[in-house]
């Protein structure tokens, strides 16, 4: 296996050498056997346990805490940096790409602060169904390679199991990152940053071009307005959208206090931190646009004169993201209703149905689905017997025939962008007090099997479709436990 550090040689400021804690009875509990051959790895589980829990130093790896600041909560912290995972370096998979793979719960660090550097089973196994069901669903996302059980308890409000995470990801590379060398007046440090994120994520950006850092901006939003809407469409609500947990890849990352929409609500919140509502489903849009300029102002001494000019040149990228946001999100949800291209008639009719979901309080994911197999079965939809959508309901038929799409073709439509089932939060909860408990995967295993493929009725899918509306009524989710 060839491992590069090429973090590691960016610089020593970027991050500092740091070995993984030994623990005491490594066990593989959960293991990406896809994922691993498309990087390459192939080992026996005793071995994978080693490597993974962080006992054993694989070959070529110098493990590493990367440094990073980050505004969490709209506060600036500039001391932040990984306090419980480390990076092993890099690997290129069988597409050519470079992944970058960390262990996280892997223990203390030079950035460890108070924290005991590791991680529950729980999370840890929420992080791995969470993602996994995020890549299925299309959404750009760090994946993970396994889960070891550590045989030691750690303590949170009660005991309970450690484990240790290995997450793969074409970068670690935050918006924090960048903002820990800006804060500090490093700008040569944030130049070599931005070259590494052009090398490595948008080649397309002519590197010996001045204007560089307005290309990186503009095609960083980008990223994160397809990420943001991606999110939107499926219902997943981040939970934690700190600028530390923003990938300049625009994949998603840190799976903490995250959750799925149910009954359709913009002002869901499910964070048990999050007392303002901060990071509410419908906000998340905005709280990227948010993050987008604390990015923006990391490089403005490199841009310009540094000063007025380059807020001039700046300051439109992020006022744009507002209309190119809502552009895209009336696509998305033109598209979750079948239609080719939005226009303001199809607008309206989506909106009325969002209207109506919030009123009647009705479940997203279900809906949608019904909607969409309504016109499968190509019988008249009745799936609702309220009112308010059945006339909707008419009026919508009406309007995919005055757009000259046919039922097939907006069936098909639908079938992609309106996933059949997701990671909902009461399955995640049964599952993950269960492998606290027994410490083992027969149920994750068959959720797992089904949220590979979301898009389609597969045998179990029933037994993890239902809605749980009590349930998340008064659902909480934690963060950094
Ligand atoms: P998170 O909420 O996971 O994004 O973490 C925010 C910050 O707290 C990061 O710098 C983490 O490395 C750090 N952190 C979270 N949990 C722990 C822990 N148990 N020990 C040390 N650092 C931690
Ligand atoms: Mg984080």
């Amino acid at each position: 296996m060839n491992f590069s550090n090429e973090y590691l040689n960016l610089g020593e400021v970027y991050s500092r050498p740091s070995l993984p804690a030994q623990v005491k009875s490594p066990k593989l509990l959960l293991w990406n056997e896809i994922l691993a051959s498309q990087l390459g790895f192939r080992f026996k589980p005793d071995q994978a346990a080693q490597y993974f829990s962080g006992n054993e130093v694989i070959t070529g790896s110098k493990p590493i805490a990367m440094a990073y600041s980050g505004h969490q909560f709209g506060q600036f912290n500039p001391h932040l940096g990984d306090g419980r995972a480390h990076l092993l370096g890099e690997v290129i998979d069988n597409k050519n790409q470079i992944q970058e793979i960390q262990l996280k719960g892997s223990g203390q660090t030079p950035f460890s602060r108070n924290g005991d550097g590791k991680c529950g089973i729980k999370p840890a196994v929420r992080e791995y169904i969470m993602s996994e069901a995020m890549h299925a669903l299309g959404v750009p996302t760090t994946r993970c390679l396994a889960v070891v059980a550590t045989g030691e308890d750690i303590y949170r409000q009660t005991s309970t199991p450690g484990a240790v995470l290995t997450r793969v990801a074409t970068s670690h590379l935050r918006v924090g990152t960048f903002e820990y060398f800006a804060a500090r007046g490093m700008h040569d440090k944030v130049k070599a940053l931005v070259e590494l994120t052009i090398n490595r994520h948008y080649p397309e950006i002519d590197e010996n071009n001045d204007i560089k850092y307005i290309q990186l901006i503009s095609h960083v939003i980008d990223k994160q307005i397809d990420l943001i809407i991606n999110w939107m469409r499926v219902g997943f609500i981040h939970g934690v959208m700190n600028t530390d947990n923003t990938l300049l890849s625009g994949y998603t990352i840190d799976y903490g206090p995250c959750a799925m929409l149910g009954v359709y609500d913009p002002e869901t919140v499910f964070s048990s931190i999050d007392r303002q509502g901060r990071y509410a489903y419908g906000n998340q849009p905005w709280i990227a646009q948010w993050n987008m300029a604390r990015f923006a102002e990391t490089l403005i001494p490199l841009i310009a004169d540094g000063g007025d000019e380059a807020i001039k040149l700046v300051a439109p990228l992020i006022e744009e993201y507002s209309d190119k946001f809502k552009q895209a999100f009336s696509l998305m949800l033109a598209q979750k209703l079948g239609f080719k291209k939005n226009s303001t008639e199809v607008a309206d009719i989506s909106h009325v149905l969002l209207d109506t979901l919030l009123k009647k309080q009705l479940d997203y994911t279900e809906t949608f689905n019904l909607l969409t197999e309504s016109l499968q079965s190509g019988t008249k939809f009745q799936s609702f017997e309220n009112e308010a959508l059945s006339n909707w309901h008419n009026d919508w038929l009406k309007r995919l025939r005055s757009e000259g799409q046919t039922q097939k073709e907006a069936n098909r439509i639908m079938r992609k962008n309106n996933p059949l089932v997701i990671p909902r939060n009461h399955h995640i909860e049964i599952i993950l007090d269960d492998v606290e408990q027994n410490l083992t995967t027969d149920a994750i295993d068959e959720f797992l099997q089904v949220l590979k493929s979301p898009y389609s009725k597969t045998p179990k899918i029933a037994k993890f479709q239902d809605t749980n509306p009590n349930s998340d009524l008064n659902y909480q989710t934690f963060c950094g436990t």
